[in-house]
């Protein structure tokens, strides 16, 4: 496995959010993980970035376990994450985005980001402020590929975009994976989900009460009625 959260738990003051949640990525493969606001996606991301730091498991990544470790040092491993707001900055071009990103043992470079997102290549003097919410959302991926990770963790890539960037995003991310990438994908629209992911987690109060393969989730009815009050 790529990487492997065993058993963790994680607290917002003296609220247990994560209440021992256990999921892995192995190489080159795309795993959602799913559920209803409030069952703790986000706060599983942020626990493996050390972001916020678990109380309790393990998050081993290529042997280590990373858990309590300051979250530059996580990032420097190579597990990063695309929060959900995205963290452009706005006063910087698209290119100085791109560049200030970079890490110098980094494969990605501006060409390979720009192939993936030509977008961004056309609009590589504008400032990231003057960017769409769709282009913004390719720029922090952008960004993130730049950094040079092996695990990349997308927190609602998608969310508040119009159906025909959605399917840009779609396509760009179905490349990025196509290099071998390890990715998290953190996503309420499920048409994203099964178009991407090789397995799927659901997570329901702060814990995973459901794992299937792609093709199993599809069929499986019952549990998109049940855990997301779909179908
Ligand atoms: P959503 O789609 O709503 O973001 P989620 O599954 O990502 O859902 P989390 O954001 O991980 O959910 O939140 C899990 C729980 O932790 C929720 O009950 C939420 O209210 C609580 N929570 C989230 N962030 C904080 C915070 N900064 N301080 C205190 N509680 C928080």
């Amino acid at each position: 496995m790529m990487l492997s959260v065993e058993q963790i738990h994680s607290y917002y003051g003296k609220s247990h959010i994560l209440q021992g949640v256990s999921l892995n990525v192995a190489e080159g493969e795309v795993v959602t993980l799913l559920g209803r606001n409030g069952a703790g996606k986000t706060t599983t991301l942020k626990s493996i970035v050390g972001v916020l730091r678990p109380a309790l498991g393990k998050v081993l990544f290529q042997g280590d376990n990373l858990a309590g470790l300051a979250s530059y040092k996580i990032a420097a491993r190579g597990v990063c994450l695309v929060p959900e707001h995205r963290g452009v900055f706005k006063l910087l071009t698209v290119e100085e985005n791109l560049t200030m990103a970079a890490r110098r043992e980094s494969a990605w470079q501006l060409q390979d980001i720009y192939r993936i997102f030509p977008r961004l290549k056309e609009r590589r003097k504008n400032g990231g402020g003057q960017l769409s919410g769709g282009e913004q959302q390719m720029l922090a991926i952008g960004r993130a590929l730049m950094t040079h990770p092996k695990v990349l963790m997308l927190d609602e890539p998608v969310e508040g975009l119009a159906p025909v960037i959605v399917d840009e995003i779609v396509a760009q991310l179905k490349q990025i994976k196509a290099t071998g990438m390890s990715i998290i994908l953190v996503e309420q629209n499920l048409e994203v989900c099964t178009q991407l992911a090789d397995r799927h987690y659901i997570l329901e109060q702060g814990s995973v009460v459901y794992s299937a393969s792609n093709a199993g989730f599809l069929a499986d009815d019952n549990a998109k009625d049940r855990y997301l009050g779909v179908n």
